[in-house]
């Protein structure tokens, strides 16, 4: 499925996050809580990433070729995966077989990525000299390492819903909202808050220049179709 984002300056869909699901013969539809502790348990995970990242710019191919009006796209990507060998040359490899551009790809990583920081530096720096964003996610919940967003080449800080859940009435998460965005700014990177879900949290960040929203205020994860439909609705009302 994919979740749009939505940006707080013209209220646009500005891009998308892929987030996996496994149509399960038995058990039904299964979410991404089910499915990827599991496969990183069982180390299943780097097929199951090379999938996902092969399904995402297959589906980004087939929208290009129906003319849609594309966004990027964001992938999540485990530590043990983008730590593998030649992951760099892997998403090249797929991304030049479908003939999509490297800016309509953003990788999210959590900060235990960044906790490990010498083996994953150099991919991180190759991935941005493709012109790949890479994105932090659930900033503040993990081992937030400050030093390292200034050494490495990151583009982009998402507010984990955690924080968000909390505003704008509780004061810690307030504070600490206000001061992920602040970082964000200062450091020149974009901010998105995630798990939006109501008209006051909404108006928090816009009031706070918070860039870009992702919740289910505006859009729940979508299936392909739907996101199809959108982006064509989108570029009919501004062709712009
Ligand atoms: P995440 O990357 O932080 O993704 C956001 C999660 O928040 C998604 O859950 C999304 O459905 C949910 N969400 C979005 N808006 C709202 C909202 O307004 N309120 C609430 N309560 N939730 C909202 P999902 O799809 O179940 O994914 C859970 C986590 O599983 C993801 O968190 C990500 O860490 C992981 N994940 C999902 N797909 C993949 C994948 O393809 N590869 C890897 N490695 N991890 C994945
Ligand atoms: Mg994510
Ligand atoms: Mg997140």
């Amino acid at each position: 499925l994919y979740q749009p984002q939505v940006s707080l300056k013209n209220g646009s869909i500005i891009g998308l996050e892929a987030l996996i699901r496994w149509n399960h013969p038995h058990k039904g539809l299964l979410g991404a809580s089910e499915i990827i502790p599991v496969a990183e348990d069982s180390g299943l995970i780097i097929e199951i990433g090379d999938w996902v990242l092969r399904e995402t710019c297959r589906q980004l191919q087939e929208w290009q070729s129906q003319g849609v009006a594309l966004v990027p796209v964001a992938v999540n990507v485990s530590a043990m995966h983008i730590k593998k060998l030649q992951f760099c040359q892997n998403i090249a490899a797929i991304m030049h077989a479908c003939g999509i551009s490297a800016d309509l790809l953003e990788i999210e990583i959590t900060e235990s990525v960044l906790q490990s920081e010498d083996s994953c530096i150099s991919t991180l720096d190759q991935l941005q000299d493709l012109g790949i964003v890479i994105a932090i996610d659930d900033f503040g919940t993990g081992y937030s390492c400050l030093s390292s967003l200034k050494l490495l080449p990151i583009n982009k800080l998402k507010i984990d819903k955690a924080f968000i859940q909390g505003l704008p009435t509780d004061k810690n998460d307030v504070a600490i909202t206000e001061s992920i965005i602040a970082i964000a700014k200062t450091l020149d990177m974009r901010v998105i808050a995630e798990g939006v879900e109501t008209a006051a949290q909404l108006a928090f960040l816009k009031q706070h220049h918070c860039d870009e929203v992702q919740g289910f205020y505006y859009f729940t994860p979508l299936p392909a179709s739907d996101i199809r439909t959108l982006l064509t609705r989108q570029a009919l009302n501004d062709p712009h």
